[in-house]
C-alpha cells in the first residue's frame, strides 16, 4: 500500500515537473517571439533614421553646389559681359568713325576690341584649366630653370619694396608638366604675394624634393605616396584671416577692389595641381604672411628607369 501511494507520488510530481516545463516552453516561445518583433521595430526605426540622415546630406550637398554654381555662373556672367561692352563699344566707334570718315583715327579701337578679346580668350582658358578640360601639354622640365627664367620677369614689375630671393634646392628632380602653366601658377602666386605686400616685404621662392607620405596628409582629396618636387612662394604680407583662406580656392572669391583681381588664380592653381597628379596646400595668417606649396609629382625618366 506505501509502495503504491509513493509511486503516484511520483508519478504525479513528474506531470507536474512536465507540465512546468510545457509551460516555460510556451512562454518561452512568445518572449523570443515578443523580443524579436522589438528587436525589429528597432532596427526598421534605424533605418528610417539612416535614410532620413542621408536624404537630409544629399539636399544640403545641393543646397552648396547650387551655390557653388550659382556663384561661378554669376562671376563668369559679369567678366564676360565687361569684355563683350569692350568690344561692343569699340566696333561701335569704328563704325561712327569710319562713317564720319575719319578712317585714320579707327585703329585705337581696333585694338581696343583686340585686347578685350584677349582677356576673355585668356579667361576661357583659365575656367577650362580649372575644369580640367584643358589638356596638359607635358613635357620633362627643370623646375629651377623655370624659377630662374621667372625671376628675370618678376624682378621688372616686382616695384623696389619688395626684395625677392629665391632658396633652389641641389639636384631637383625634373617634372613632367605644361610649361605655360606652371609659369602662369608661379606668376600668379608672385602676383599674390606681391598684392599682400603694399608696403614692402620679402617674396621667397623655394625649390625641394620631398617623400609625401599619403598616410601623414589630412588632404580632402586622395593623394598618391611618393617624391614630389615643392615648389614655394611665400611672403610677409597682410596673410588671410581664417574665413578668406577658407574660401581662397574658390572661383571668382576675390578680396580686391573690381578691376584689379578676378579670384580666379588660386583656383587654376588647384585645378592644375590636382590635373597634374600633385597637390598644393597654403599656410597663411592675418598679419605674418602666407606660404603657398604647390607639390608636382617627380619625374622619372625611362632612360633612368632602365638603368635602375
Ligand atoms: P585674386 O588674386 O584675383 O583675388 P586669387 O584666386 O589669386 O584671386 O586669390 C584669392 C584671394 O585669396 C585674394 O583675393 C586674397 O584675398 C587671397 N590671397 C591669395 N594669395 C594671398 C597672399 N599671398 N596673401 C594674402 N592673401 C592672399
Ligand atoms: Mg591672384
Amino acid at each position: 500500500m506505501a509502495v503504491k501511494s509513493s509511486r503516484r507520488r511520483q508519478r504525479l510530481q513528474a506531470s507536474a515537473t512536465e507540465q512546468a516545463l510545457l509551460e516555460l516552453n510556451e512562454t518561452l516561445e512568445a518572449r523570443v517571439l515578443e523580443r524579436t518583433r522589438a528587436l525589429a521595430e528597432a532596427n526598421l526605426q534605424l533605418q528610417r533614421e539612416i535614410l532620413e540622415r542621408a536624404r537630409a546630406e544629399e539636399a544640403l550637398r545641393h543646397g552648396q553646389k547650387m551655390e557653388a554654381v550659382g556663384q561661378l555662373t554669376g562671376g563668369i556672367a559679369h567678366d564676360f559681359n565687361n569684355m563683350l561692352t569692350g568690344i561692343i563699344a569699340s566696333l561701335d566707334l569704328m563704325k561712327r568713325f569710319i562713317a564720319a570718315g575719319r578712317i585714320g583715327e579707327v585703329e585705337r579701337f581696333a585694338d581696343a576690341a583686340v585686347a578685350s578679346a584677349h582677356r576673355a580668350a585668356a579667361l576661357t582658358n583659365r575656367l577650362l584649366t580649372f575644369s580640367r578640360r584643358q589638356s596638359l601639354d607635358r613635357k620633362p622640365l627643370d623646375p629651377n630653370q623655370l624659377v630662374n627664367s621667372l625671376q628675370t620677369l618678376f624682378s621688372s614689375s616686382k616695384g623696389a619694396h619688395i626684395d625677392l630671393s629665391l632658396e633652389l634646392g641641389h639636384n631637383i628632380w625634373p617634372v613632367n608638366t605644361d610649361t605655360g602653366q606652371l609659369e602662369s601658377a608661379l606668376l600668379n602666386l608672385m602676383i599674390n604675394a606681391r598684392d599682400a605686400m603694399p608696403e614692402g616685404g620679402t617674396l621667397v621662392i623655394k625649390t625641394a624634393n620631398q617623400y609625401l607620405d599619403a598616410r601623414e596628409l589630412s588632404t580632402l582629396e586622395a593623394i598618391d605616396s611618393g617624391d614630389y618636387v615643392m615648389l614655394q612662394v611665400s611672403d610677409t604680407g597682410t596673410g588671410m584671416t581664417p574665413q578668406v583662406l577658407a574660401k581662397a580656392f574658390d572661383p571668382f572669391f576675390t578680396t580686391k577692389p573690381v578691376g584689379q583681381g578676378t579670384g580666379l588664380g588660386l583656383s587654376m592653381i588647384y585645378g592644375f595641381a590636382q590635373q597634374s597628379g600633385g597637390h598644393v596646400s597654403i599656410s597663411s595668417q592675418s598679419g605674418s604672411g602666407t606660404c603657398v606649396r604647390l607639390y608636382l609629382p617627380r619625374y622619372h625618366s625611362p632612360e633612368g628607369k632602365t638603368q635602375a
